[in-house]
């Protein structure tokens, strides 16, 4: 959402005369996208802006915003922290950038928006003429905003509010577009891409829907989508994998944890039982379909045999790569009053036994491609050494690929005789 968010705002700048620097000395302007997910991302974000401020030490006439979600939540203290920055600005006030760096560089003083859009309608119009840069091969497009699910843990439907669905007339219009510049395979974007089209629409349409409309488009060579809720993730959307060949066979499908009392107390309003019901489903439609999934290990209250118990969906799914993280406290959220029971060291040892399992489930299944021919959609050049190109095949694993230099560009969609499997990525020549 951050890199559909961040494009979004320079493509907006990129018409009031801005261009993009190579190096952030050459700037007139610094925008950092912050994400507030995590404790990390939050000391990370910290760290860049106490690289950046001497930069504007140097240079006054420098803007220095920041953006996102560390905005929404905690704005005025940002400024409080980092009174070098001109303004903080919350993800729903993406579309504002443009009046936000005038007014920046009209007044002394430093501001914060953080309002929610109060429209009704979410809608991302269309700016007609040039674009800062030709989308790449693969793009994103966002087709819903905000959640509804209020998981324990989650900061996110504090800081991107109520879900709204975008109509699916901009959304066609949209990818026509980026299509027509060369985008090939497209990803639809939201917290919660299976709520789709339930709010903010003329007439409701279900997400499933959507897929089929979308795959119509002359053009298109790859969907995707992230990422589903269990609970919201339809039978009739299995049915599209089925019935749709441009619709690849990947899903990311998060379960957080593999017991039902953490689940619960995570309020993911989902069971353990139900979730593997729908990916059973999925397999016996797609067979060949790679799975991929959100862990957290070390939530409040988890006990030993409560952890192993999401070791064993893990391989009883078989995910073919997974985000794990071991919990940490957000403020604002629900969980965060919950006593964060679990010791550190603890948390580092689940951890570790969930990285090490997924990487022996990923090893197994990347052996299965050795031998075989994937397809993959050339995104660039390789910076592996003796390899061209790389890529993405159906599953979402990253191929890299040796072939003809002057014969094949990004955009292609080539076959690949794989030779070799490491880590999530495979390697081999195109036939
Ligand atoms: S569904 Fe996802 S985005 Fe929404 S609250 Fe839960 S974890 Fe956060």
């Amino acid at each position: 959402m951050n890199v559909a968010d961040t494009d979004r705002m320079e493509l907006i700048l990129f018409h009031s005369g801005y261009r993009r620097t190579q190096e952030k000395e050459d700037a007139d302007l610094i925008l950092v996208n912050t994400c507030s997910i995590r404790e990390k991302a939050e000391q990370k974000t910290f760290s860049l802006f106490g690289g950046l401020k001497p930069l504007k030490t140097t240079n006054p006439d420098l803007i220095l915003g920041l953006t996102g979600c560390m905005g929404q939540q905690d704005g005025e203290n940002m400024l409080k922290r980092m009174p070098f920055l001109d303004f903080v600005l919350g993800p729903d006030q993406v579309e504002g950038i443009g009046r936000a760096v005038d007014l920046a560089r009209e007044s002394e003083k430093s501001f914060v928006w953080t309002g929610f859009d109060s429209e009704k309608k979410y809608s991302i119009p269309e700016i007609p003429g040039d674009l800062p840069k030709k989308p790449g091969p693969s793009a994103f497009v966002n087709i819903i905003k905000g959640c509804d699910k209020f998981c324990t843990f989650c900061i996110v439907p504090f800081t991107r509010g109520r879900e709204k669905s975008r109509e699916p007339d901009e959304l066609y219009q949209e990818i026509r577009h980026l299509i027509l510049h060369g985008a090939k395979e497209i990803i639809l974007l939201g917290q919660n891409v299976n709520s789709y089209g339930k709010r903010g629409l003329t007439n409701p349409m279900p997400f499933h829907e959507l897929l089929y409309k979308v795959a119509e488009i002359p053009g298109l060579q790859r969907l995707r989508f992230t990422t589903s809720h269990p609970n919201d993730f339809t039978k009739e959307t299995i049915r599209a994998y089925r019935d749709l060949d441009v619709l690849v066979n990947h899903l990311h499908l998060p379960i957080q944890s593999g017991n039902n009392e953490i689940l619960k107390s995570m309020r993911r309003d989902h069971t353990v039982e139900g979730y593997l019901e729908l990916i059973d489903e999925l397999k016996a439609e797609v067979p060949d379909v790679s799975l991929t999934t959100d862990i957290i290990v070390g939530f409040p209250g988890e006990t030993d045999a409560q952890f192993k118990d999401t070791l064993n969906v893990m391989e009883r799914v078989g995910y073919s790569s997974s985000f794990m993280f071991s919990y940490s406290p957000r403020p604002g959220t629900p969980a965060n009053e919950m006593q964060d029971s679990v010791p550190e060291e603890v948390k580092r040892q689940r951890l570790q036994e969930t990285i090490q399992l997924q990487n022996r489930l990923t090893e197994e299944q990347g052996k299965d491609f050795v031998g075989k021919t994937v397809e993959m959609l050339i995104e660039g050049n390789s910076s592996r050494p003796d390899y061209s190109f790389k890529g993405r095949n159906p599953q979402y694993w990253r191929v890299n690929a040796k072939g003809d230099g002057s014969r094949y560009h990004a955009g292609d969609m080539v076959e690949v005789h794989i030779d070799q499997a490491s880590g999530h990525g495979l390697s081999g020549v195109i036939q």
